[in-house]
């Protein structure tokens, strides 16, 4: 059994779900689940519903939610003949779902709301796939992923209940393979025990389709992407990346770590533990290559490059230029925790404290204000952080030459400098 993942992009327009189906159709003598995204940006759509809708902004949640209804059924439309009204009655059960919601006054949590309208997304977006597949003689079974993956109520971030989800996948998944070879889901959103929505973190679908592939014992998972491969570096920033045919968990840890956007950092512990491998392929290319990422230890890297733009520089001081300690240490922590910051680089002197971060004015500003009641705080923006990990004199002269270093870090396989 294969695992394949979907991601917006690849389901953006007419054009490219008609590619979906030629790469499904490819594929036709395998057992695979197919976790689909929602279509392109509709989820930020759907944020701004809920931002609406909680801002007892009824009106505008609703006029903003029918142009998402209307995208999603002038999709359909064209990409449909005989499934259309099957397809059309689908949609317009999960539209009422959320317009339930809509017209009423919200009275509990942001989050709660946002899961139940925002997990939108990816049901109408399978349910146009899954007919279209149909329609093209792929059959296929479409399941409401809310009742397979089960988590808690911790919404926007909801944590998977493993053993339960795994009975559900045994019960319901499994012998759905019996009369089909393909089951179609939905990737990012779950359910409690109380059958509300949850999500479980934004582009959490990678994540979704490694459950599903743990849970199955898969023989791989193939994340579609709108990019050749992994490369070692981002190709919109330096013009000489190259792609990377062989990777390793950790590495693909290490380099979501320092930033790289390369998959959801929740997906690779369920594809280790089983020693499952990720294949990173492109959907307009699908004779390319692509990445594997795998288990095994890996010889040769070439440098990986992250560029982080948009950084800034927090440095602070006692007020009395005494050590900075512990205790300030640890309530600069609680700060970034409370404002969800958190550091690219830290640096601790003998009076200052040095930290890199993000630039969320708003958070920025606050965090400094904050600190300002017990430190001296100086803010460098307008920075930018590179960390080249298996790096050689070469290329690092080469990326940092006609720059100024404010900061460098370096350990035997990685090298970060904070560049103005
Ligand atoms: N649709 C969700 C998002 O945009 C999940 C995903 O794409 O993986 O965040
Ligand atoms: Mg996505």
């Amino acid at each position: 059994m294969k695992i394949f993942k979907f991601g917006g992009a690849s389901v953006s327009s007419v054009e490219r779900i008609l590619n979906l189906g030629h790469i499904m159709k490819h594929w036709d003598n395998e057992k695979i689940v197919v976790i689909v995204s929602a279509m392109g940006k509709t989820t930020n759509a759907l944020e701004k519903v809920v931002d609406a809708f909680t801002a007892n902004k009824q009106e505008e949640a609703i006029q903003l939610f029918n142009q998402i209804k209307q995208q999603h059924l002038s999709t359909a439309k064209y990409v449909l003949v005989t499934h259309y009204l099957a397809c059309e009655k689908q949609l317009k059960d999960f539209f009422t779902e959320v317009e339930w919601l809509l017209y009423d006054t919200p009275v509990r949590e942001y989050d709660y709301y946002y899961d139940q309208i925002v997990c939108a997304g990816e049901l109408f977006s399978t349910s146009i796939i899954s007919a279209f597949l149909n329609e093209i003689g792929i059959q296929n079974k479409w399941i409401d992923v809310r009742d397979i993956i089960r988590t808690n109520d911790d919404f926007r971030n909801a944590e998977i209940d493993w053993n339960f989800t795994k009975q559900n996948v045994d019960k319901i998944v499994t012998p759905y393979f019996n009369n089909y070879k393909i089951v179609l889901t939905q990737g990012f959103i779950g359910a409690t025990d109380e059958n509300e929505s949850t999500t479980l973190g934004r582009e959490g679908s990678d994540y979704t389709a490694a459950v599903f592939a743990n849970l199955l014992d898969a023989e791989s998972v193939t994340i579609w992407k709108d990019v050749v491969s992994v490369m070692n570096a981002d190709p919109k920033q330096f013009a000489k990346a190259i792609p990377i045919a062989e990777l390793n968990y950790k590495e693909t840890l290490e380099m979501a770590y320092y930033g790289a956007q390369v998959i959801h950092p929740k997906t690779i512990k369920p594809l280790q533990n089983k020693s499952i491998p990720l294949i990173v392929k492109c959907f307009i290319d699908p004779t390319l290559p692509g990445t594997e990422i795998h288990n095994k230890t890996l010889k040769k890297l070439p440098p990986i490059i992250v560029l982080k733009e948009n950084q800034v520089l927090l440095k602070v001081t006692t007020k009395d230029f005494s050590f900075v300690g512990d205790h300030e240490v640890r309530r600069l922590y609680e700060l970034f925790e409370g404002l969800h910051l958190k550091p690219n680089l830290t640096q601790i002197g003998a009076i200052s404290f040095i930290c890199v971060l993000d630039f969320w004015p708003e958070k920025i500003e606050k965090l400094a204000l904050k600190a300002s009641e017990f430190l001296n705080v100086e803010l460098t923006k307008e920075l930018s952080l590179l960390t080249i990990r298996h790096y050689t004199k070469e290329i690092f002269e080469e990326l940092t030459s006609e720059k100024t270093i404010l900061i460098r870090q370096q350990t035997m396989d990685t090298i970060q400098v904070l560049l103005k």
